[in-house]
């Protein structure tokens, strides 16, 4: 069977592999998608802390179970071969500080499938632990299930977001995650909520699922103070914007990937005289489970999100894409034989 392979920093390429076989407690997916995000490149150039090369990449994985290694029929999950399933990817060490404190996605020793030293989804088939693997309904779409792994991001966003009914809510960015948090607002609770991205054209994806205040820069909203302001974007510049625009009382929360080494400017007066919160959020913390709920339940306009799909011979081509900011999410499907533009 084939997969991507990140051989090196930098060297990506496409390799025959021997089929996976399931150990105890573990079962072998058929990968249906694989959604493409930042964290990806990150994981290419070298930049992610801990990746061990070579590494298959892929962590926002949806596929079929295949195979089921001993004694993996058994228990909570009851898996078998047949069932579409989404994948948590996470996985953390159970004996440190944080996690026998309840916060494993802060773990010092977590790991990711596709991201540190765990194989993840960009091969036809692939192994999971039964832990890490939700079914979803057989009416469920299997490609759009892969946005399950960053909705589980974004309700965990949204968990630790101090907020009230009725707030009005300003997120900066419409690619994936600022879409994912938009449209969860209104389930948080949010009386409105606002979309700013200095790109037009993604702009029309905040419109296509069902954002009506949306603008290419804030000063034109009909708003001029939120509660709650959200970046998910990760530049200085977006920050800096949308800092002084939390209302008196309100949170400011970075849920954007800002690099490592930059810095923001904000007044610390400011948020003294009104009592401005600031909040972090970092990946997934019990919030997998929730995701699927939540996507079953309809609470994301998922086919409008997706627009294209790669066979694993162009995975290159698709973070090639990914890096010029061309399309919406972007999704290999390793079994497929031919990529193509889902959209229009
Ligand atoms: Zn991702
Ligand atoms: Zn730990």
């Amino acid at each position: 069977m084939r997969a991507v392979v990140f051989a090196a920093q930098g060297q990506q390429t496409v390799a025959e592999r021997p089929e996976p076989a399931p150990g105890p407690r573990e079962v072998v997916i058929e990968t249906a998608a694989v959604g493409i995000c930042g964290t990806d490149t990150h994981v290419l150039d070298g930049e992610f802390e801990g990746t061990v090369f070579p590494l298959v990449p892929g962590h926002e994985a949806t596929g079929t179970v295949v195979a089921l290694g001993p004694g993996a029929d058994g228990g909570r999950s009851a898996l078998a071969v047949g069932d579409h399933v989404a994948v948590n990817p996470s996985s953390t060490c159970g004996e440190c500080d944080l996690c026998l404190t309840g916060r494993q996605n802060l773990c010092r020793d977590w790991d990711g499938m596709g991201v540190v030293t765990a194989d993840g989804a960009a091969q036809q088939r692939f192994t999971a632990p039964v832990a890490n693997v939700f079914r979803l309904r057989p009416d469920t779409d299997v490609f759009e299930a892969a946005l399950i792994e960053p909705l589980a991001c974004a309700i965990h966003g949204w968990d630790v977001l101090p907020r009230r009914m009725g707030d009005h809510v300003l997120v900066y960015g419409s690619g994936t995650m600022g879409l994912l948090m938009a449209q969860l607002a209104p389930r948080a609770g949010a009386a409105s909520v606002t979309v700013i991205d200095v790109n037009p054209d993604r702009l029309v994806t905040a419109g296509e699922v069902g954002i009506t205040r949306r603008y290419t820069s804030a000063d034109d909203a009909d708003h001029t103070e939120w509660d709650v302001v959200i970046d998910c974007t990760g530049n200085i510049a977006a920050i800096q914007d949308g800092l002084p625009r939390v209302k008196a009382g309100g949170v400011f929360q970075h849920f954007g990937v800002a690099p490592a080494d930059a810095t923001a400017r904000y007044s610390p007066f400011r948020i003294y005289r009104d009592e401005v919160s600031v909040v972090g959020t970092m990946a997934v913390l019990n919030s997998f489970g929730r995701a699927v709920v939540m996507f079953e339940a309809g609470a994301i306009n998922a086919r409008p999100m997706i627009s294209h799909s790669f066979t694993l011979e162009d995975y290159g081509e698709a973070l090639r894409m990914f890096r010029t900011g061309e399309g919406r999410k972007l999704q290999v499907r390793p079994n497929e034989a031919t990529s193509q533009a889902l959209l229009d």
